[in-house]
């Protein structure tokens, strides 16, 4: 058979634990036999991130910068546990924190949807896109338990000589206090990434957050995605035939369970935390769900949503065949392909990702499937490899 040729590579950033065995599975089964796979491959496993005191993970987001697209395995985001499982030198930050802060990304969340598996939201025909801005608010807030009467001020001084001050609240016993803050720029790269993204989809964007209360703060996030939507996204928007808008987030929340789904939809970060995990339990398991982080100047990095499964792990490394669901990471690696074919203008590379997509949804609608998705729909599961042989064989008809 002819393997399909790939001149131009992307970013391999390998992973940990199930998720790790599973990019093996997957590369060997699915994609070696029928791509000349090129790939710049960074190993991102907790060891190799402490034997490189994590400069493999800066080589890599630089990598994702230098190709335009990174495909990622799911990682171990050290904690005390890990610190001592693995006996690091230190307590490693979360490599998607890192790459998401070197590209400057919004990370986009979708279901994969299949006949067999059906929302719970019935009328959810289509996936709902969650865009969730990642920076600041309540995440990187100031806070204060306030033990008894006193007065709390918030004051800007400016650093050219600007003051303004105003009382919070004067307090007549204990409370609580917080400072939030975002910035213009941070706010305007999410934007941009977002009109960016439901282009690229072909989808609506909605944009909602609660400007009727906060008025500064979350009208400043209006403004700014009106403001780029005018001067950047307009024309490009009327031309596909989309639209965007911003709505009350009450208001959306309502919307979007009456709508049939098909829209990506732009959040502020807690409600995006908050939205994502319930569109995600909706559609009916975080193993099918993918996420993209997209940069404002076009660079994108696809993975899984989920983690590292690590009790499937465990099991697997006692000798168990596990049933753990490779669809959300072949999903990353179709949608990588996608990309590095349609920046390329290599078109059988895109033909492929579709094939590859299709071969797996449609393994599923015929009744083979891992056990995580056979107990939602009351079918019985088979192990991964058993999964990957059988995507296989329909890629070969
Ligand atoms: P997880 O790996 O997503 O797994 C939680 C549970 O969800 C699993 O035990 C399994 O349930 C089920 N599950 C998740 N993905 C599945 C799949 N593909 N197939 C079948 N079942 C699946 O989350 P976690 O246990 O909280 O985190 C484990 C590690 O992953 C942590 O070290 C965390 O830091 C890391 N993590 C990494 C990323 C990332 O790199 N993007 C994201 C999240 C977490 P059952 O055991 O009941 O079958
Ligand atoms: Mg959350």
């Amino acid at each position: 058979m002819q393997k399909i040729p790939m001149p131009n590579p992307i970013a391999e950033l390998d992973g940990d634990e199930m998720t790790r065995v599973l990019w093996r599975m997957i590369k060997d089964t699915l994609l070696l036999p029928f791509v000349d796979l090129n790939t710049e491959y960074y190993d991102l496993s907790l060891p190799n991130r402490d034997e490189t005191r994590d400069q493999v993970t800066r080589d890599a987001a630089e990598a994702i910068r230098r190709l335009h697209v990174g495909v990622k395995c799911a990682t171990i985001t050290p904690n005390a546990k890990r610190m001592e499982e693995y006996h690091l030198h230190e307590m490693w930050k979360s490599p998607n924190g890192t790459i998401r802060a070197a590209l400057d990304g919004t990370v986009f969340r979708a279901p994969i949807l299949t006949n067999r598996i059906r929302p719970r939201i019935e009328g959810w025909t289509k996936p709902i896109t969650i865009a969730r801005h990642a920076y600041g608010d309540i995440y990187r807030a100031s806070e204060y338990r306030v033990p008894g009467p006193g007065k709390a001020t918030l004051t800007f001084e400016g650093a050219d000589g600007t003051r303004w001050s105003e009382t919070v609240f004067d307090f007549k016993g204990p409370g609580v206090l917080q400072g939030l803050h975002n910035r213009d720029d941070s706010i305007r790269s999410f934007a941009r990434a977002c009109f960016a993204f439901a282009l690229d989809r072909k989808q609506d964007l909605w944009f909602s957050a609660k400007d009727t209360i906060a008025k500064q703060y979350d009208g400043a996030f209006r403004d700014i995605f009106e403001d780029v939507y005018q001067s950047e996204y307009k024309a490009a928007f009327d031309a596909a035939g989309l639209a965007y808008f911003y709505t009350l987030i009450d208001d959306a929340v309502a919307r979007v369970m009456r709508s049939e789904g098909g829209f990506v939809w732009a959040l502020k970060n807690y409600d995006g935390d908050v939205m994502s995990d319930m569109v995600s339990a909706a559609f009916g398991s975080l193993a099918m769900m993918t996420s993209v982080l997209v940069s404002p100047d076009g660079n994108y990095e696809y993975e899984a949503a989920h983690g590292t499964i690590t009790r499937h792990y465990y099991r697997w490394k006692a000798g168990e065949t596990t049933s753990s669901n490779p669809v959300a990471t072949i999903f990353a690696w179709s949608g990588a392909l996608r990309k590095r074919g349609e920046l390329d203008g290599n078109e059988a590379l895109s033909a492929f990702a579709g094939l590859l997509e299709t071969a797996v949804l449609d393994t599923i609608d015929s009744g083979v499937m891992t056990g995580d998705l056979a107990a939602l729909c009351g079918a019985s599961g088979v192990d991964t490899q058993a999964f990957l042989d059988a995507v296989y064989a329909r890629l070969l008809t």
